[in-house]
């Protein structure tokens, strides 16, 4: 059975059914169909598909992007693979914008040294991509073989005796006599269920991002690596104390017409922290953000565009304002509120390059899963990719042999539900103290502050109970390791440890046991050696 309906869990299922067209597939998605990420997602898919472009050169930027611990074998999958795959997706039926002349209109991003990103309908790729995706499915058409349920939520993996996959446990969060838990059997379990950004109070992830693929793999045993690299965007639109959900981005764009970070008073900021000013690269203006709010004690800074004028900002940015005025900010005549938030995680499940984790049985693909192509910072417009490539890879795996049937012995719970009102402060200690700007005493009161939410039972075992322990624990997953980890590198930034360290160079490996959370550290391994 597949879990998630983004570009990772769809592609998986469509892949399956193709490499095992016997096969019957079961679909759990705990919203509707097209809600997660995957529609979300603006700039575009990165592939070699331009003329002079390769593999190679991909690989070397993702590499770089990655800072030192990528698994190259797992980039070289991803480089080599994703032009067939974004061609297969292109074949499904999606569309994406050409040139005149009829090739792929290729664009470049921040740290691709080739125009590779491939996009639809100017910044609205991952929307097509859903689209593509999810007609296919819907033509596939639900059948013995085929079967799809919305509002399901996976919430733990059933094990054989002897430690195996065997199946999940499903919520089905119906009306009145529709809601219900029950279990489902499966040879294999692909886990597809997206990344965590909700950990943050300030996110672009949608509400579904609440880590639960990663926690419930976590509580079966499986190993998760690399949860310290969290990426952040400098800007998002900030929606008010307390607000939970997606916030929309505001694009460096906007900053690149002319627009300027100010604070409460006026004064501009970012003037004299670095020769670009405002320009300066994603980390230094999201760290001088963070700064402003810690110093000043306010929860948000202002992006002042109004010198754009109205005709540049309906010409420009049509969907920044349409949905800055949604939320009742006109930025033709006033500044737009904005804090950093959580991007993307590029940490996860630990899998091989067939998407198999430590678990027998159980796969992950996607955010989800750590393959190992991102290392400590993902390359833009790589993860779209990634989880086209990887549930291709998975579909390769299982048409070789599905994992034998079990009889699940045991299911895979936590002890206890947190009460759901624990978010709020979770999110808000984690934007504090373990999110753009880190430091060991920083990330020792998120220590402690989560281990005191920790402790707010709740009888109730609905969808919010479940949600709010499963970022609790992952947030003390990420504090734990971003506090061992004493360097900066990619996306990890520590105040007191501003260098990167060859002694760090590698991956710290967390499992959840008997006795709570443990890491090792693994050290990357070169070719060579
Ligand atoms: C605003 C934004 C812009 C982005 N832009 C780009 C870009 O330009 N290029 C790029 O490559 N990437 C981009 N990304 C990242 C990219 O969109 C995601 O990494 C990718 O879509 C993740 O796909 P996924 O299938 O793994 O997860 P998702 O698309 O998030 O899907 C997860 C699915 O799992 C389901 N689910 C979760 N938990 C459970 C559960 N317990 N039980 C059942 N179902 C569950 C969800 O409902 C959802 O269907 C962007 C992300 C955002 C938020």
């Amino acid at each position: 059975m597949v879990v998630g309906s983004g570009v990772a869990g769809v592609t998986t299922v469509l892949a399956v059914r193709h490499a095992l067209p016997t096969a019957r597939i079961l679909l759990a998605t705990k919203s509707v169909l097209d809600d997660g990420s995957t529609r979300w997602a603006q700039g575009g898919i990165a592939a070699a598909l331009g003329p002079g472009d390769t593999p190679e050169q991909h690989l070397q930027d993702t590499l770089t992007a990655g800072a030192g611990i990528c698994d190259e074998r797992a980039v070289r999958a991803l480089v080599t693979e994703g032009p067939g795959a974004v061609q297969r997706l292109i074949e499904l039926g999606a569309s994406f914008d050409r040139e005149p002349s009829g090739p792929l209109s290729l664009t470049r991003e921040g740290g691709h040294l080739r125009r590779r990103i491939a996009h639809a309908g100017g910044d609205a790729t991952g929307a097509e991509i859903s689209r593509a995706l999810l007609a296919a499915l819907a033509e596939a058409g639900q059948s013995a073989e085929l079967e799809v349920i919305e509002h399901a939520l996976a919430i733990d993996l059933l094990r054989t005796a002897e430690g195996r996959a065997a199946g999940l446990t499903l919520h089905v969060l119906g009306e009145g006599q529709r809601d219900g838990v029950g279990a489902v059997h499966a040879r294999a379990v692909v886990l597809a269920t997206g990344g965590f950004g909700q950990v943050y109070s300030a996110t672009t992830n949608p509400p579904v991002s609440t880590g639960d693929g990663l926690a419930l793999a976590l509580q079966a045993g499986a190993d998760a690596t690399d949860l310290e690299f969290v990426q952040f965007h400098p800007t998002v639109l900030w929606l008010g104390p307390g607000s939970r959900g997606r916030q929309p981005l505001i694009s460096e764009a906007v900053r690149g017409e002319g627009a300027v970070l100010i604070d409460a008073a006026g004064r501009r900021f970012m003037t004299g922290q670095h020769p670009l000013a405002d320009l300066a690269p994603r980390d230094v203006v999201a760290k001088a953000i963070m700064r402003e709010l810690l110093t000043s004690g306010t929860d948000h800074v202002y992006l002042d565009g109004r010198q754009l004028g109205a005709a540049e900002w309906a010409r420009r940015f049509p969907t920044i304002l349409a949905s800055c005025r949604a939320h009742g900010i006109d930025p033709v005549t006033e500044p737009i509120p904005v804090v950093p938030a959580a991007h993307y995680v590029s940490g996860g499940i630990r899998t091989d390059l067939y998407g198999r984790t430590s678990v027998p049985g159980l796969y992950a693909c996607g955010e989800v899963a750590c393959t190992g192509v991102h290392g400590a910072n993902r390359l833009a417009s790589n993860s779209l990719l990634e989880g086209l490539v990887f549930a291709e890879r998975i579909a390769v795996a299982l048409g070789r042999g599905l994992p034998p049937a079990g009889e699940p012995a045991a299911d895979t719970r936590p002890a206890g539900l947190l009460d759901p009102a624990v978010l709020g402060p979770l999110q808000q200690l984690m934007t504090t103290d373990a999110g753009v700007l880190r430091s060991g005493p920083g990330l020792a009161r998120a220590a402690a502050g989560l281990a005191e939410l920790g402790l707010q039972d709740c009888d109730k075992p609905d969808a919010d109970a479940w949600q709010a322990t499963n970022l609790h624990l992952i947030a003390t997953a990420l504090v734990g390791s971003a506090l061992v980890r004493e360097e900066t590198r990619g996306s990890h930034w520590r105040e007191d440890f501003a260098g990167t360290s060859d002694a760090w160079r590698g991956h710290l490996i967390v499992s959840a046991g008997d006795s709570g959370l443990a890491s090792v550290f693994e050290p990357v391994l070169d070719a060579s050696s």
